[in-house]
């Protein structure tokens, strides 16, 4: 008989999910492109992710509470 071929089994390789995700703090609006705010304590490069009522650092933990008008 010929020689087996291996069966390819269990894990799969991991898909090359995004590691980066700062397209997410870019929005565009019409032509403009906006950029969020940054942390204060990492500067410029490092920008908080946005919540309702909050804007967090994920790098620093640093939080910054939105106040409500
Ligand atoms: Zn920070």
């Amino acid at each position: 008989m010929g020689v087996q071929k291996p069966k390819v089994k269990g894990k799969k390789k991991h898909k090359n999910y995004p590691s980066s995700q700062k397209w997410k703090f870019y929005k565009i609006e019409g032509e403009k492109l906006l950029r969020e705010k940054y942390c204060p304590r990492c500067g410029p490069g490092i920008f908080l992710t946005k919540s309702p009522d909050r804007n967090y650092c994920g790098k620093c933990h640093y939080t910054e509470f939105v106040k409500k008008q």
